[in-house]
């Protein structure tokens, strides 16, 4: 029996082990199906939401399968788990920075066995939830510094930690060529400063980089246009701030005096992501 909501999921149609989170987010275009993941059990479960997001099985799992809930022996409710639904669980660290797995379509549901197998080959892997570059960087603040050697960080084909996935620009040896940080597998973060320009806001970073063809370092400076930037980005002008880049590729100014790219806030795996210094 447990004690806490039921989090984890296996995932039918994604062949892995699934959040509730990412489930419930999921299967709100997709026909996704999921099982407790406990051999004995493999109940059908799905999702649903009070204070947290986690999954319920209404037709309740096998008795002494470690996803009982204790409530279901006190209540007639079908899978309710009253009394742990008030308790709120952490926001789930994401395990990929991009887009999830493509969904593998089904023709008919799984016969027990199939399940079986499927639970036992996915058994002690990560528990699949993709995250956007915002909710990965957000959790790398959350984690304290010696647990991000433990979480693992998918980037493409990159399977790293977010101790690795992180580059601190101060850390980064002088002179420091652009080419290298390698800003495809990298989320690179340094501090910046933001001051409005007419009707841009502009971020300027106080690291300085070797560009190909520049003849000294220069500052990464982005220039965003008020009207197609997020409100929330003018509240980081004249405050610590640091900027975190990722799959982005800065090119040489025309006059050579700063590094630079588009910024596109409707990207949400690749980008810029601004948080104020603690
Ligand atoms: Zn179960």
């Amino acid at each position: 029996m447990r004690d806490e909501l039921m989090s984890d999921a296996l995932c039918w149609e994604l062949e892995t082990q699934v959040t509730a989170e990412y489930a419930d987010a999921a299967k709100v275009s997709e026909g996704f199906a999921f099982y407790c993941p406990h051999e004995v059990c493999l109940a059908k479960v799905h999702t649903a939401t009070k204070k947290n997001t986690y999954f319920v099985a209404p037709d309740r799992h096998v008795r002494g399968c470690p996803n009982e809930a204790r409530s279901t022996e006190a209540s007639s409710q079908l899978g309710a788990p009253r009394i742990r639904s008030a308790q709120v669980r952490d926001v789930p660290v994401p395990n990929l920075l991009g887009q999830p797995p493509k969904l593998k379509p089904k023709p008919r549901a799984p016969t027990r066995e199939e399940l079986k197998q499927l639970a036992s080959a996915v058994r002690g892997r990560p528990v699949l939830h993709p995250g956007t570059l915002e909710e990965v960087v957000d959790a790398w603040i959350r984690l304290a510094p010696e647990e991000r050697h433990l979480r693992p960080l998918t980037i493409g084909t990159h399977t790293l930690t977010y101790a690795t996935a992180f580059t601190f620009v101060r850390d980064l040896p002088r002179p420091c060529e652009v080419a290298t940080l390698n800003l495809d597998a990298r989320i690179v973060f340094g501090a910046v400063k933001v001051w409005p320009f007419k009707h841009m806001i502009l971020i300027e970073s106080w690291k300085k980089f070797l560009a190909e063809t520049a003849a000294t370092e220069v500052p990464l400076r982005l220039t965003l246009n008020q009207n197609e930037t997020p409100e929330h980005i003018a509240s980081f002008v004249g405050k610590g701030t640091t900027l975190f880049w990722h799959g982005v590729k800065p090119e040489l100014s025309q006059n050579g005096s700063s590094l630079r790219f588009k910024v596109d806030f409707s990207s949400v795996y690749t980008g810029i992501v601004l948080r104020f210094d603690e």
